[in-house]
């Protein structure tokens, strides 16, 4: 039997849910109806702290409350099938739905990489479902010798996290040069590094896994450095490939990175098809070429576009391209990125010119609490507009890379960033005087 929706969203991730929300904000009469084929959902963002930090897995649920809230149906299926010119979408079990708007929201897939005995038991990729992960934390916990195979945000944070359980001895493998390569410059990959090994992690970077060997399960892993060591238990911590065999056998095109084509309002080729979150493509703010930024807030900004201009383009988009920009959180120390790292700047072809500051987070720095903050902003020399920024230090920094990501967002040149208008207070900020963001701009400013 047919079911007719005005809104058919496929897939209930932070994409899903937001485009689904937004659309009931904007369209307030329409039936809308969510497919999903994970029936208990996770916070992604959360799963490295379902291991230790949340006293239960549960804690973590992405349930339905947002969609119920908002009177949007929510059916447990998986979409196989779309057919464009009859404008319907086909279930697993055989449901049937035609949608007049039709959002793909289908996300990412974790990376398995080819390694010789990768299916072995005991190898884990991080999978976003909540029963799945159930079983993984048991046997991690119950596990001697762990190994995270991926040094980038995934991996570290899940080497930080594994590390609180009593008894576990962890080591990360990174095939780079440095943790977190795509987004920080060395000087505070190494940050990351030294948070991780003084929490007992053995870091393992310029190495890959060769193979994985083991009679029924995952025993040894024999490294490029030529070492072979004891391991019970893998994680797969090397990020996604986007989920879009349906939308490409429909016919939609797809980018270089498999990701769905769409426009800056997040439609595909087809004007009643949009597509949001890790499954659509995603240009780079600066160059536009394709870049392979895979983050929830980033889908949730696509989610909100394509939600509100479902039937006519009511938010025009200012924001014209993607910034890949991210905080992480390592033995209680935070690092952020936004934008190009000076590496991808100078790889870019930018001209350009650094400027760094050294702080405190609290003025008097004396005061209880207070932590070092290191700012590292990137410009373009000519123009004096900034390209990107890191950060390393405590709490603060989460919302100072935030600071960083609207520079970014509204071209600011150092000139405005060393003028900028900031609110201080002792127990809360840096001092008025020696605001790292402004002397990092004024470093900057210096060498143009
Ligand atoms: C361990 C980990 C930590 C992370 N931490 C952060 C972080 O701190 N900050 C951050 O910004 N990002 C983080 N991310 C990235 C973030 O999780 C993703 O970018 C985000 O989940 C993308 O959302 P999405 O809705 O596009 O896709 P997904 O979250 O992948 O959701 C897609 C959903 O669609 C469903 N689906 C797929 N195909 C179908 C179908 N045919 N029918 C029905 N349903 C379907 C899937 O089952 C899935 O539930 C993290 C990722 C991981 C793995």
């Amino acid at each position: 039997m047919e079911r007719k929706v005005d809104v058919l969203v496929i897939g209930a991730g932070p994409a899903g849910i937001i485009g689904a929300v937004t659309a009931r904000k904007n369209y307030p009469e329409k039936k809308i109806v969510v497919i999903k084929s994970v029936a208990n959902g996770v916070i992604p963002c959360g799963i490295p702290y379902m291991f230790a930090s949340l006293k239960d897995p549960d804690e973590n649920k992405l349930g339905n409350a947002a969609l119920e809230k908002n009177n949007i149906d929510v059916v447990v299926d998986e979409a196989t099938e779309i057919d464009r010119e009859k404008k319907t979408v086909t279930t697993k079990t055989g449901q049937k739905f035609v949608y007049e708007k039709l959002i793909l929201a289908t996300g990412s897939v974790p990376i398995i990489p080819p390694v010789d005995g990768i299916n072995k038991e005991g190898v884990y990729p991080v999978h976003k479902d909540m029963d799945y992960l159930k079983k993984i934390i048991e046997n991690i916990k119950g596990a001697k010798n762990i190994l995270v195979l991926g040094g980038g945000f995934i991996g570290v944070e899940l080497a930080d996290e594994i590390s609180k359980i009593d008894g576990l001895n962890v080591s990360i493998v990174e095939m780079l040069p440095t943790l977190l390569p795509n987004s920080f410059d060395r000087e505070f990959s190494a940050f990351a590094q030294q948070a991780l090994e003084s929490r007992g992690v053995t870091v393992l970077t310029g190495t890959r896994v060769e193979a994985i060997s083991g009679e029924d399960k995952v025993e040894k892993v024999q490294l490029s450095n030529g070492k072979d060591i004891d391991v019970d238990s893998i994680l797969i911590g090397i990020g996604g490939t986007p989920s879009t065999k349906m939308a490409s056998d429909a016919g939609l095109k797809l980018g270089v990175g498999k990701g769905i084509l769409v426009d800056e309002f997040m439609r595909t080729a087809d004007p009643d098809i949009f597509a949001i979150g890790d499954c659509a493509v995603k240009r780079d703010f600066y160059t536009h070429k394709e870049t392979q930024v895979m983050l929830a807030s980033t889908a949730t900004a696509e989610a909100r576009i394509a939600g509100a201009n479902l039937y006519s383009l009511k938010v025009v988009r200012e924001n014209k391209g993607t910034i890949a920009i991210y905080s992480t959180y390592i033995d209680g120390k935070v690092l952020g990125s936004a934008g190009l790292t000076e590496n991808a700047a100078e790889k870019e072809g930018f001209e350009i010119v650094i400027g760094d500051a050294e702080g405190v987070d609290k003025h008097p720095g004396t005061l209880p609490g207070a932590s070092k903050i290191k700012i590292k902003l990137i410009f373009s020399k000519n123009s004096g507009i900034i390209l990107g920024g890191q950060v390393s230090g405590g709490i603060s920094c989460g919302e100072i890379i935030n600071l960083i990501g609207i520079a970014i967002q509204k071209r600011m040149s150092c000139v405005e960033l060393e003028t900028l208008q900031m609110a201080t207070h002792p127990f809360l900020t840096s001092a008025p005087t020696v605001y790292p963001v402004v002397l990092a701009a004024q470093n900057a400013s210096a060498k143009r």
